[in-house]
């Protein structure tokens, strides 16, 4: 089962993902966590260096170093699915959201998403919360904001396309949930169980009757 937890910048992601994975794995459930941008990785440096830069990128080559972060993983991803749960904070949905709202096309955007040999996620959590919250959350916690996190006109686009994405129901098949990430840690994950859980037991039951077929 994949799971993908979208939301901007400070909204829960790192903290919801944590509570998800300790929450299968006290159900014994194998859970593997990929956390986007992958910092460690070649293009994730690279990203890192354009995040704390002040040189202008071009959109399309910032949209391809972003999904290249991703797509490197495809295979790790997929064979984390086979064995269990695979949680992604942030995933393609990201790369839509943060490239579009900067300029890049968002038909071409979703086109290559789509053919960039990702799997679809089973369900993406989206955590709601307001450009202001974000920002809000982020100087608390007393992070040096990058160039995206500070931006609070390109979080109210990014907040546009994200909700563009749940409209268009992109990649298909209902996946997204909103929950509205402005409340307590705890009400949020139990809304997040709650969900996941439901759509965690239809796959088992799918996998269980296909079992029987064959
Ligand atoms: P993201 O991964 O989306 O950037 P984090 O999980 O790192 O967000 O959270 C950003 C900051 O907001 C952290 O200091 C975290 O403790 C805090 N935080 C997370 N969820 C909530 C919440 N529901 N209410 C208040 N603060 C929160």
């Amino acid at each position: 089962m994949i799971i993908c937890i979208e939301g901007v910048d400070g909204s829960g992601k790192s903290t919801q993902t944590e509570l998800l994975a300790k929450k299968f794995e006290s159900e014994g459930k194998n859970v593997k966590v990929f956390s986007y941008p992958d910092y460690e990785s070649d293009t994730g440096k690279k990203i890192k260096e354009y995040l704390h830069g002040t040189e202008p990128v071009e959109v399309k080559t910032l949209f391809k170093m972003y999904l290249d972060d991703i797509t490197k993983d495809a295979e790790k991803i997929k064979e984390a699915d086979k064995k269990g749960v695979v949680i992604l904070s942030r995933y393609y949905t990201s790369t839509i959201a943060y490239q579009c709202a900067q300029g890049y096309d968002y038909n071409e955007a979703k086109k290559k998403a789509l053919s960039s040999g990702l799997p679809a996620p089973d369900i993406i959590v989206y955590l709601g919360v307001t450009s202001q919250e974000s920002m809000y959350r982020k100087m608390k916690g007393g992070f040096v904001l990058d160039r995206h996190e500070r931006n609070v006109f390109l979080i109210e686009n990014v907040l546009k396309f994200y909700r563009k994405e749940m409209d268009d129901n992109f990649p298909g098949n209902k996946k997204w949930i909103a929950v509205n990430g402005s409340r307590s840690i705890e009400e949020i994950q139990k809304q997040i169980w709650e969900e996941v859980s439901k759509v965690a037991a239809r796959i088992e039951n799918k996998a269980a009757r296909k079992k029987l077929r064959t």
